[in-house]
């Protein structure tokens, strides 16, 4: 079994101050496949303190030179790119050929596209031509906490980690323990590309350990949080004694709406992409609103389009869905579906237990409900598997009212091929994001939501804005 109990502090890789022993677990299996430790508050210092103390050196550097250096790092992450895909395979579930393509390829997409926006950004500007002798400086916002989920793991730490370094702070990265192995590839190719000591360290623990040690810190100036709602309302909560800024990607319930005008593919799309990645995204389309005319018919194409998902060992190559990632999301799952039973929603795919001739693995049936209301468990809570739930709808207004009637407002989708009402549509969503008719958002397009999605944007311009302060200067010398 792979054994990696260190810690990256300073440049160099150290034995946690107190062992702490935990079992990674492979959720294909159920077996341990790595043991990590889990770090204590001396851990959680000496980390803090080898950031504080990178800092002013390393915003002092020519932005050039960090942009270099992220440059490298993309070349060291291609080279590693199948041991980054093995690793989130095994940890987190991510079946082989999904974690190469899209959980790699996330990655290094983010940092190709802060290299971008950092080429293109002015850190330093003149206020205006009113103005002459003011000059805007945009500047690192100090050490920051970064605190990472398991379920796109190499695509939230980049985005993090991309926009922190070549915003000039440096950091301490605590990726989720049920995905720590590759954060810790992650943090070998840092050393490689040469960042200097203590600009980027990580150290791995638990939320109530290291987490709450790090949001609580009077030495870190700013926390990137992605992960659960609760976990972001404790993490502002301890933040807030030393007013640190607090940046939050948090949970979603993303409406998908579908008009009767919507291209034939649209359903079946809304299906599969609920379904990507065992339906572990914040972002999922986990409500499909459907107008009444075309709503049997929908039904039906979804239920058939989800019996036809396989699920599989996630170390098996193909087009299969994995495990989810832990017992207690399993049984979570179980639970949600199980109240969406009980709630008097229709199970037309899916259901409870595990699909037929598997009794191993935290695999789960991917699940269709139909004749859903709005205020059911399933419709308001994210479920974060693979469980779609269906709503009818008759009027546009109708739609938009029930798509907003929601805590999250993280990524709503709309399909039709009346271009104006798509567009009434994006404007009216109250989500940071709108996706339309199975377009993706382009490179570098801000991620991030409203309402308890969390606030902040991550990716490009916006994300590196993120971890910049905004200092404005009067009486600007001439030079
Ligand atoms: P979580 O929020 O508990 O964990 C995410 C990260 O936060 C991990 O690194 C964890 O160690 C850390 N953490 C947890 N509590 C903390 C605290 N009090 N202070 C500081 N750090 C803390 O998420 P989870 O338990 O892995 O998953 C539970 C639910 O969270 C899921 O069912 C899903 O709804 C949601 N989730 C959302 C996202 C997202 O991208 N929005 C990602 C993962 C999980």
């Amino acid at each position: 079994m792979i054994e990696k109990k260190n810690f990256y502090i300073n440049g160099t890789w150290v034995a946690p101050a107190q062992p702490n022993d935990f079992n990674v677990i492979d959720p294909s299996t159920e077996e341990p496949c790595a043991v990590i430790s889990l770090g204590s508050e001396a851990d959680t210092n000496a980390a803090v303190a080898a950031a504080k103390a990178a800092l002013p050196e390393w915003m002092a550097t020519p932005v050039e030179q960090r942009i270099a250096l992220v440059e490298k790092l993309v070349d060291l992450y291609k080279a590693r790119a199948e041991d980054l895909a093995q690793a989130m395979s095994a940890e987190m579930g991510a079946p082989i050929d999904m974690a190469r393509t899209q959980q790699v390829g996330a990655g290094i997409g983010h940092l190709k596209n802060f290299i971008r926006a950092a080429k293109a950004f002015q850190f330093e500007q003149p206020l205006g031509d009113h103005a002459p002798e003011d000059r805007i400086i945009h500047e690192a916002v100090g050490v920051a906490a970064l605190i990472t989920p398991w379920n796109w793991p190499m695509n939230q730490i980049t985005l993090k980690v991309g926009a922190a370094a070549i915003a000039g702070c440096t950091m301490v990265l605590k990726p989720s323990e049920q995905s720590p192995l590759n954060a810790m590839i992650f943090a070998e190719m840092m050393d490689e590309a040469g960042f200097p000591a203590g600009v980027f360290n990580l150290v791995n623990g638990d939320g109530v350990g290291v987490g709450s040690q790090l949001s609580g810190h009077p030495d870190v100036d700013m926390v990137s949080f992605t992960g659960s709602t609760r976990a972001g309302t404790a993490i502002s909560k301890n933040a807030a004694d030393t007013l640190k800024k607090v940046h939050l990607e948090l949970g979603g319930k993303g409406a998908n709406v579908v008009f009767e005008d919507a291209d034939e593919k649209a359903v079946k799309r809304g299906v599969m992409h609920m379904m990507n990645n065992t339906g572990q995204s914040c972002n999922a389309p986990s409500r499909m609103l459907v107008q009444r005319s075309i709503y049997d018919q929908a039904v039906e194409t979804a239920a058939q389009a989800a019996a036809k998902v396989s699920v599989g060992n996630a170390h098996d190559e193909g087009r299969h869905i994995g495990p989810v990632v832990n017992e207690l999301q399993w049984t979570k799952i179980q639970d949600l579906i199980q109240k969406g039973i009980d709630e008097g929603a229709r199970l037309v795919a899916g259901g409870t237990g595990r699909p037929d001739g598997m009794n191993k693995g935290y695999y789960v049936k991917p699940t269709i409900f139909a004749d859903a209301d709005n205020q059911m468990t399933i419709a308001r809570e994210e479920i974060f598997g693979p469980v779609l739930t269906m709503i009818p709808f008759d009027t546009e207004e109708e739609a938009i009212e029930i798509a907003n009637d929601t805590p999250y407002g993280l990524t709503n989708y709309v399909q039709t091929q009346d271009p104006a009402r798509a567009n009434r549509m994006a404007r009216a969503l109250r989500s940071g994001m709108v996706e339309m008719n199975g377009k993706p958002r382009g490179a570098g397009s801000p991620f991030g939501g409203m309402k308890q999605s969390g606030n902040g944007r991550e990716g490009g311009t916006w994300g590196l804005e993120d971890f910049l302060e905004v200092k404005a200067v009067g009486g600007w010398a001439a030079e």
